[in-house]
């Protein structure tokens, strides 16, 4: 990678952490960019940009890349657009200021990458399934959420944490047992699902 980014890459990383923005951790981060490598992934579709931190590592990490990325928040977004300028950018991202759930989107996909509210995934994989190529594949990051989703239900006091791990939870198993679709559950980063259609 090209020094300058480097550099603009770590600033925009500690930025994140000083604002409380969760970007993916790196070592997620490398599975991801070492996924799009090994799959020859040529198009993917993100549901959560932020501050456009992980479009911008992923199309850095591979030329060949082409990524649409989702926000519908707007100081967020407005950041993440200032972003991709800054690392020039603008030709293989594209981000699109809107909820997800409210998009209509014709476009196919190799991969996508689910990261946004933690307690729609479901709702965001039932409708950009319909979005992934044939052979493609969905990738949702904070499965472990922290840790909670592997901890006891009575150890959570706060009630909406509670409620959010239990959609989390239950989204493992919607994945777990939906025949359409095989799932490899990853602890890297902060837990990682992949998702594949299965042959017929
Ligand atoms: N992928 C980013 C981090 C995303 S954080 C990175 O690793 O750099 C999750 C983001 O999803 C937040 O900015 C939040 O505003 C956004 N989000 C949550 N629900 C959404 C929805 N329904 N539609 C679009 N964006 C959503
Ligand atoms: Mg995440």
């Amino acid at each position: 990678m090209v020094e300058d980014n480097v550099k603009m890459l770590k600033e925009l990383k500690k930025h994140a952490k000083n604002e409380k923005i969760p970007i993916m951790q790196d070592s997620g981060l490398n599975y991801l960019t070492s996924f799009i490598d090994n799959k020859s992934i040529k198009t993917v579709l993100e549901i959560g940009s932020a501050i456009g931190y992980s479009s911008i590592v992923m199309a850095l990490s591979n030329q060949n890349v082409i990524i649409t990325t989702i926000e519908r928040d707007e100081e967020r977004y407005l950041e993440a657009v200032k972003n991709i300028k800054k690392f020039n950018l603008e030709n293989r991202i594209t981000i699109i200021y809107k909820d997800a759930l409210d998009l209509k989107l014709d476009e196919k996909y190799d991969l996508i990458f689910i990261d946004a509210a933690k307690g729609q995934n479901k709702k965001f994989f039932e409708k950009f399934m319909l979005n992934l190529n044939k052979d493609g594949y969905i990738i949702t990051d904070n499965i472990n959420f922290h840790g909670y989703t592997k901890m006891n239900e009575t150890d959570i006091k706060s009630k909406n944490l509670r409620q959010l791990v239990r959609k989390i939870k239950e989204y493992i198993i919607f994945l777990k047992e939906n025949k359409d679709y095989d799932t490899e559950f990853l602890n890297i980063g902060d837990g990682i699902s992949i998702t594949h259609r299965k042959s017929d």
